[in-house]
């Protein structure tokens, strides 16, 4: 049983919101056997119990999902709920309980309170142990609705956050770092759905630093299952940048381009907002003034999750999502490469634009575009052996 997270808040969409989380369940679990079936306050997903844990598994990753019940559906018949209680517990080992009848379907003959009182008294009759209404090993909650009674003892919490999908999509500017995955998982939990974009400059940048980006990719698609890597060839950029701008502006206008590159392709993608993992003050290319300016190339939204988080917290996410161990990798990225000793910290406008003067950068951009690669395949093994 899938209890609905923020979504029940939301009563227009609600309907929407529910069709979205149910398509999604569907995509992540289609490997297994499985029914489903859904109404305004409950999704039902019924399965064979080999299958029960990994499909747990699974779902914890589905945003829209509040907790996950693993339930017993029983006819809504007295004697039958009783026999299935007494099975259920029997596998687990307790000193106080407590019964929670909830009774939607009302013609139901008997109370709530008697039918706590009826199971209860079973319970203290069959095993060794006593009512705590305070502080109980567990609840044991029986659920009696039109279908049928669901009784179950433990609720998994879910990743919460809006069915990935509702909010429509964003392009993630997603490099081999700490923050932009936090970033593209941040997104995605609000419901955005993501594809990724990574600037590599070979031979500059090597293959495994690609891989380690695809990688990345496909441990957040867990939470997505949609998402494309699009690899953009950054080189031709990078080297006329270092020969044509000073070195402390070149940062500045290397984002600028990729700002501009981002806006085009997400448009082509059909993205709305751009989406990435910068975070006040980390770097000199980070500062507001430095934000503002980068900024000023795009007027599309610009999404950071992470924009007002302490490193640390940026790493317990990281950690919590698992991309930690392969962001800290040590294969360089384009920006990496280049990165001059004294990055301006705060550019000025009017130079940008005097030193974008003296390269064809409209012409490197299109160039750029039209030889972007993208990966779909994002099978997680495979990268893991390229590293
Ligand atoms: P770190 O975790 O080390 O800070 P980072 O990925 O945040 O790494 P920054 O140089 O701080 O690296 O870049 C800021 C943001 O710009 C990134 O979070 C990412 O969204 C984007 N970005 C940087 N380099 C690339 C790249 N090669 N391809 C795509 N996006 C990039
Ligand atoms: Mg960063």
């Amino acid at each position: 049983m899938i209890k609905y997270g923020e979504l029940t808040t939301k009563k227009d969409n609600r309907s929407f919101f529910i069709k979205k989380l149910v398509s999604n369940i569907k995509n992540v679990l289609k490997d297994y056997d499985f029914e489903i079936k859904y109404d305004r306050v409950r999704t039902y997903i019924y399965t064979n119990n080999n299958y029960i844990d990994e499909i747990t598994k699974k779902l914890t990753k589905v945003f829209g999902i509040h907790s996950i019940v693993i339930c017993h559906k029983v006819n809504n018949n007295t004697d039958e709920i009783k026999e299935n209680v007494i099975k259920i517990l029997k596998e687990i080992k307790f000193n106080t309980f407590k019964v929670e009848t909830k009774r939607a379907n009302k013609s139901f003959e008997i109370h709530t309170m008697d039918f706590n009182n009826i199971i209860g008294s079973l319970v203290l009759k069959t095993f060794d142990c006593k009512v705590d209404v305070h502080n109980p090993d567990f609840v044991l909650h029986i659920e009696i609705r039109d279908d049928g009674t669901y009784i179950y003892t433990n609720e998994i919490k879910g990743s919460g956050g809006y069915p990935v999908g509702i909010q429509g999509k964003g392009l993630l500017m997603l490099s081999g770092g700490i923050d932009s995955p936090v970033a593209g998982y941040l997104a995605l939990k609000r419901g955005v759905d993501i594809d990724c974009l990574y600037f590599e400059s070979p031979p500059h940048t090597s293959l495994e630093a690609k891989n380690k980006v695809i990688k990345l990719a496909s441990i957040i698609n867990d939470y997505s299952g949609n998402i494309k890597v699009h690899v953009v060839p950054f080189t031709k950029v990078q080297e006329t940048i270092y020969k044509m701008v000073p070195p402390n502006y070149m940062i500045t206008i290397m984002r600028r381009i990729m700002y501009r590159i981002s806006e085009k392709y997400a448009k082509k993608l059909k993205c709305d907002i751009l989406i990435n993992g910068e975070s006040i003050g980390q770097v000199a290319s980070q500062t507001i003034t430095s934000m503002s300016v980068i900024n000023n190339v795009t007027n599309m939204p610009v999404i950071r999750p992470v924009a007002c988080m302490d490193k640390l917290e940026i790493i317990d996410i990281a950690n919590k999502i698992n991309t930690y161990e392969t962001s800290v990798l040590p294969f360089e990225d384009c920006c990496t490469i280049f990165v001059p000793r004294h990055p301006i910290i705060n550019p000025k406008l009017d130079k940008c634009l005097d030193y974008e003067k003296r390269f064809d950068f409209e012409s490197l951009i299109d160039k750029c575009i039209e030889n972007i690669e993208v990966v779909k395949d994002l099978n997680f093994n495979k990268f893991e052996d390229l590293l």
